[in-house]
């Protein structure tokens, strides 16, 4: 991938780094017992922890520890034994206690790596800084009253990672990349679901730019995105921003920046003079967390396949090129779907590429437009199975496939009682293909003549009128065979 993109004064390369929010999958809360669910009413998930009444203390919340080590071990990162949970101060009307517990100097989890795959069938290694734990911090609902905010405190305690990346990520698609990447390895780990969009995932993006070779540049952090689209267009404006500033002259001032999504921009918000100071200290109500080797022994015992070994092993099991196999793992539900297909009929097992293209190609775009998640799926491994049977036996050519496949879909029906009702059976016997290519030689004998004296390209004709007569359901391969060998005789 070439990220240079062009400024009036030369080729310019943007410089990103993330820092990631990822609320943790717990039923409880970090330092409470209050419930995680999203979408109840307003303040109704609250304990007098999670609203900071006088006299309150937290208690940490064992469960959560063991998803951030996990999801640390999937990051191949270092587990640190000793870490500290410090105050970081700041008022805000939807956090009660006027500081969030957060770990600034002792995070749980040092640094790691992941690989992202560029579409060319490279990866690229990305630096993983840390993840620390915090606790996420209410909401404040500004569209309820004309003059007034209210606050909902059901998200207030809620367990966070912040997956901090290192200032490695050259292009807003490598961002897409590398995102989809974390959330497809924490959703493995059964961590944090990653649904952007009810801001169980969410991130602040740092953006620089510099001509290459240079030192990095001052950077500017786009705050609280949830979605992947617009993360790419505030990266695309801030940069070129940056880019016009520096080639008039100027220079970029370290600021935070606000993503307006009406207008795809971004603007300032505060810079580093207005900077919060926080304050940090240890949180005195909490003791340090330590951790011994057997602790993380037993979790990294109980890691599950991850979305590169998996991808490792279709490569190697299924001969899936690259590409196909990590589409296919990067999402955990349809990596099961995928292996369901194969394991129900010896057909499918024979031809896993097929089945990877039909689960990719057709399936996800029937998904899509029915905002269907793949595990509802209304067509079955099993029926897909049968279906690519179909086809590997000749019964169904890849055409007449897709109509039973649409059928399949909206109907629920086994394709075999889809392909009888409807008379779709594919025709290779060679007796009744041999009587429809006579009639159509016989009503185009000006054609034929044309053909013997030769117009090659009459076959494609005569093979069209076939599979006219046939209402598609000749077999292509038998009829171009019998049409050859009766027209050259
Ligand atoms: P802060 O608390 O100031 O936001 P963090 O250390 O939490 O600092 O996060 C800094 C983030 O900014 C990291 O993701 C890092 O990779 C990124 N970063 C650091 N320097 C640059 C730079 N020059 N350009 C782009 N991103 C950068
Ligand atoms: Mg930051």
């Amino acid at each position: 991938m070439n990220n240079l993109i062009d400024g009036k004064t030369g080729k310019w390369e943007i410089i990103i780094g993330l820092e990631i929010h990822a609320q943790i999958l717990s039923n409880s809360k970090l330092f409470s017992n209050s419930s995680t669910k999203f979408g109840l009413k307003p303040n109704t998930q609250v304990s007098l922890v999670d609203a900071a009444m006088p006299g309150m203390l937290p208690v940490i919340n064992e469960f959560c520890i063991k998803q951030a080590v996990k999801t640390g071990l999937g990051l191949k990162a270092k587990i640190n034994k000793y870490s500290v949970f410090d105050r970081k101060n700041y008022f805000y009307a939807d956090l009660p206690q006027g500081y969030q517990i957060s770990q600034y100097k002792n995070p749980i989890v040092g640094s790691g790596e992941i690989q992202i795959d560029l579409p060319e069938g490279k990866s690229k290694s990305i630096g993983i800084t840390r993840l620390h734990l915090e606790q996420d911090a209410g909401k404040s609902l500004h569209d309820q009253h004309p003059e007034k905010t209210y606050v909902d405190l059901n998200r207030s305690g809620i367990a966070l990672m912040e997956i901090v990346s290192e200032p490695d990520l050259r292009s807003s698609d490598e961002v897409a990349l590398y995102i989809q990447k974390i959330r497809s390895i924490m959703r493995y780990l059964g961590t944090c679901d990653g649904n952007m969009q009810e801001g169980s995932l969410r991130a602040d993006i740092n953006v620089s730019v510099r001509k290459p070779n240079e030192h990095l540049g001052t950077r500017c952090e786009i705050k609280n995105l949830n979605s992947i689209k617009f993360i790419k267009q505030a990266i695309e404006f801030e940069s070129r921003r940056q880019i016009k500033i520096i080639e008039e002259g100027g220079q970029i001032e370290q600021n935070t920046m606000l993503f307006d999504s009406n207008t795809g921009t971004t603007r300032p918000m505060r810079n580093k003079e207005e900077a919060h100071d926080y304050r940090y200290f240890p949180d005195p109500d909490l003791q340090p967390i330590i951790i011994n080797e057997e602790f993380i022994k037993n979790l990294s015992e109980s890691m599950p396949e991850l979305p590169d070994q998996k991808k490792q092993r279709y490569i190697n099991e299924y001969s899936l090129s690259t590409y196909d196999a990590s589409l296919i793992t990067s999402d955990f539900d349809t990596a099961v779907f995928f292996e369901k297909v194969l394991k129900v009929s010896s057909h499918s097992m024979k031809n896993p590429k097929l089945v990877c293209n039909w689960i990719i190609s057709e399936l996800y775009g029937y998904l899509k437009k029915n905002d269907i998640n793949i595990h509802k799926s209304p067509i079955t491994p099993d029926n897909l199975s049968k279906m690519i049977g179909l086809i590997i036996e000749g019964k169904i050519s890849g055409k007449i496939a897709k109509n039973i496949f649409e059928e399949m879909f909206y109907s629920k029906k086994d394709p075999t009682d889809i392909i009888k009702e409807k008379k779709l059976e594919q025709i290779s016997d060679e007796g009744s293909l041999k009587n429809i290519i006579n009639q159509v030689l016989e009503k185009n004998t000006e054609k034929v003549l044309q053909y013997k004296s030769g117009k090659d390209r009459l076959l494609g004709f005569f093979v069209g009128e076939v599979m006219k007569l046939t209402d598609g359901k000749a077999n292509p391969s038998i009829v171009n065979k019998l049409l050859k060998e009766k027209i050259n005789k």
